[in-house]
């Protein structure tokens, strides 16, 4: 198929470069073969064994981990570890996190080893342009996060031919029916801990002695940027902290702005 620039948001004109992708996928035979072939071969595997399909083998040198180093990250990392600590990271600083997120990044790339993790800022001409005064948050969440967190992560990926997530099905419902390989974007997406409870992520936490973000002990089990998530009391939805009061439920890196992705 074509190449074609994607808009990200074409009435803020904010518009990352130009990059190939495959303009409809459900059209793209090849696309729809390979993605069985990998949906077949990464069933009846577990965790570490999706891992390694989209590490080791034809993905290897070609894919990159998307981590926010929040809650739950060290579970991924710790996989990722074992497999090839080597693989490149990427770590959306959007300027806006919790202190504590950025020295617990700094404390897993310490003890699991991680050797590559790339900080993606936001480009300064676009903060310039779309949040000089810093509060864009308060205003246009969809917005800010464009800017701080899709349109780098977009250029990020772009030498990459498959991303790994740490996403859950029991996260938001747009994941709900999350699939442990997709593709999205002009690319295959891992996710390898797709069907994994929050016990499981705990019991292997626990079990691999693994450090906890320092913000969950003080009652946030899901973090974000800071002035987008608030500590969530007894009884509330897992979720219930991010973006409070608004209708957002995810920043916008992992959903097309046509929902695109199968
Ligand atoms: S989570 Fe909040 S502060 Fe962070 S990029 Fe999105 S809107 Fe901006």
């Amino acid at each position: 198929m074509s190449a074609t620039v994607t808009v990200i948001d074409r009435a803020r004109g904010i518009i990352p470069r130009a990059f190939d992708r495959v303009g409809s996928v459900a059209a793209d035979p090849m696309v729809l073969a390979k993605l069985a072939q990998l949906q077949a071969a990464a069933r009846g595997r577990d965790a570490h064994g999706i891992l390694e399909l989209a590490l080791k083998g034809e993905f290897a040198g070609k894919s990159a981990v998307v981590s926010s180093f929040g809650a739950e990250s060290a579970v991924l990392l710790h996989l990722v570890s074992q497999i090839d600590p080597a693989t490149p990271i990427l770590f959306l600083n959007t300027g806006k996190l919790f202190g504590e997120t950025l020295r617990y990044r700094d404390r897993l790339q310490d003890i699991l080893g991680l050797g590559d993790i790339r900080s993606l800022a936001p480009n300064p001409a676009d903060r310039d342009r779309f949040d000089p005064e810093g509060i864009l948050w308060s205003k246009d969440t969809d917005a800010c996060c464009n800017f701080r967190k899709v349109v780098p992560l977009k250029r990020a990926l772009e030498p990459f031919a498959a991303q790994v997530t740490g996403r859950k099905r029991f996260q938001t419902r747009e994941r709900a029916a999350m699939q442990p390989v997709e593709f999205f974007e002009g690319r295959f997406r891992f996710n390898p801990l797709a069907d994994w409870t929050l016990s499981e992520l705990e019991a292997y936490t626990l079990e691999h002695n693994l450090p906890r973000h320092p913000l969950v002990e003080d009652g946030y089990p899901s973090i974000g940027c800071m002035p987008c998530t608030r500590r969530v009391a007894a009884g509330e939805d897992y979720r219930a902290g991010r973006w409070s009061g608004d209708d957002k439920d995810e920043c916008g890196i992992h959903i097309g702005i046509d929902g695109e992705g199968i």
